[in-house]
């Protein structure tokens, strides 16, 4: 039997500000969709956090048994740098500044991103779209929502009404905000707009010269709104209607109100059922910001080449970090609250790694049965990531003891912690297996020559090429830690 028709999964959403239980529409069946990022620059830690949460929910769905459709978009047209549909796309700009095609920034920015996901154990999602894909759906759209009347073009630009939207259904359903608030906010931007209302959004924009990126259609050579890309993918790979949405908060408005009153237009019924919002990443109690230099990249983190952080850190416990604060609290990301996860992680670790030596004994002194339930009921209580950990913890204190002799485990409880252990760690947490012992002989030989090649490198002042030697191993999981006493590595 599937495990999901034992668990009853709870999901917080964000649409109903209540925990509700999951059902998904058809069953056995989820689908998901997850705005991905916009590829004009490096992967950002506050979007990795983001789509880590997500990973380690699909991880949980695929646990339980559920054949799950995970879509996460790339963006790489439309996003412009300000969300009232004014300024720069944000691919053109980085292009012109780099004088550079805008489809090599989107591949070099796509390729950091996915190199980051691998670094960091992410499961792949089943669908990957990307907004210029699919500009002849996105027209299709535009054409649906100006026939139902929800529409207007204005000199080769077309705008979504939100006052006639708002007429019949509820601007402000995920957001909390009130139409007649946003008029009052909304600064008139120069009295260029075209818009007949502030707020109102852009579905399409006619392209000026300048603009790279176009696209032919029935109102101007131009290119889609930011919002509609993701109405558009979600509707063509999950349906009309889908399980779940998930973003960072700040996706909430207008993004994510905005795709409700699109799909809504066009299907007359309601897009989603979950709404998931992950919280904020702070870094050292402080906004994150490259202009201040409270800034790291991920991959920082793991090559420990930085100036945030006094050493590196592997992958696997940065993921162990992210987990042991619920997604929908502030996280402070730090490296002193990263060295007590780093400690924290390696004595799960050891005590997993200590599971096959046990033997087993007459009787158990520990209920597995009944902490392998209170680690589903974390998980079920919209996937409390944060309490599973404290109760691996009471696993872990558990191996401890049978290590000393002071508690036991029949053969029949010491199967189904283990296997409860690997599952929880691996594959739902998506921890890796760090210990160097299970790797062959060989694989730390040819490391050990690539840290001398890279020495005689460095000697020789070819910092090209030993910087080529550490970046190609991070790709492949392995990373160098310069020392006082040589260079060490460890493999994710
Ligand atoms: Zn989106």
């Amino acid at each position: 039997m599937e495990l999901y028709k034992e668990n009853q999964l709870k999901i917080y959403n964000s649409l109903t500000k209540s925990k509700e239980d999951f059902k998904p529409i058809t069953e056995g069946y989820v689908g998901m969709y997850v705005c991905g990022p916009t590829v004009y620059s490096n992967a950002h830690l506050g979007n990795v956090r983001t789509f880590m949460f997500f990973d380690v929910v699909y991880r949980y769905l695929l646990h339980l048994g559920y054949k799950v459709r995970y879509v996460r978009n790339i963006t790489d047209a439309g996003h412009l740098e300000n969300d009232a549909d004014e300024g720069e796309d944000r691919i053109s700009k980085k292009a012109r500044l780099e004088q550079i095609e805008p489809m090599e920034v989107v591949q070099m920015y796509t390729v950091d991103f996915h190199n980051v996901l691998k670094n960091y154990n992410f499961l792949p999602p089943s669908i990957e779209p990307t907004a210029t894909g699919h500009i002849v759906e996105q027209i299709e759209m535009i054409k649906e929502i100006i026939e139902k009347g929800f529409a207007y073009e204005v000199n080769g630009s077309v705008y979504f009404d939100v006052l006639e939207y708002n007429k019949s259904s509820n601007y402000g359903i995920l957001s909390g905000r009130k139409v007649e608030d946003l008029i009052h906010n909304t600064r008139a931007l120069d009295g260029q707009s075209d818009k007949k209302n502030p707020q109102d959004f852009a579905l399409w924009k006619k392209a000026d010269d300048r603009h790279i990126m176009r696209w032919p259609s029935p109102w101007s050579d131009g290119f889609p709104g930011w919002h509609l890309e993701c109405s558009v993918m979600s509707t063509k790979y999950l349906g009309e209607s889908f399980d779940i949405h998930g973003g960072g908060m700040d996706l909430k408005f207008p993004h994510h109100e905005c795709e409700i009153a699109q799909s809504q237009t066009c299907s007359g019924v309601k897009p989603v059922n979950y709404w998931m919002h992950t919280n904020m990443l702070l870094l050292n109690s402080q906004k994150m910001a490259k202009s201040t230099g409270n800034f790291i990249l991920p991959n920082e983190i793991l090559s420990g080449n930085n100036t945030i952080l006094s050493k590196a850190f592997s992958a696997s416990v940065v993921r162990f970090f992210n987990m042991q604060a619920n997604y929908r609290s502030i996280l402070d990301f730090s490296g002193e609250a990263l060295e007590a996860s780093e400690k924290g992680h390696s004595k799960l670790m050891e005590a997993v790694h200590f599971l096959p030596k046990i033997a087993a004994g007459k009787t158990s002194t520990f209920d597995v049965k009944n902490w392998k339930k209170d680690c589903y009921d974390a998980m079920n209580d919209d996937f409390n990531t944060p309490i599973l950990i404290s109760h691996l913890f009471e696993a872990v204190k558990v191996i401890n003891q049978i290590k000393e002799q002071k508690a036991s485990l029949t053969a029949e409880d010491l199967s189904e912690l283990t296997t409860t252990m690997h599952a929880f760690v691996f594959d739902v947490l998506g921890l890796m297996n760090e210990t160097t012992q299970d790797n062959s002989g060989k694989i730390t030989g040819v490391v050990e020559l690539l840290i001398k090649l890279r020495k005689e490198a460095r000697e020789n002042k070819d910092w090209a090429l030993s910087d080529q030697i550490r970046d190609e191993l991070i790709a492949l999981g392995i990373q160098l830690k310069d020392g006082k006493e040589g260079t060490t590595f460890s493999i994710n």
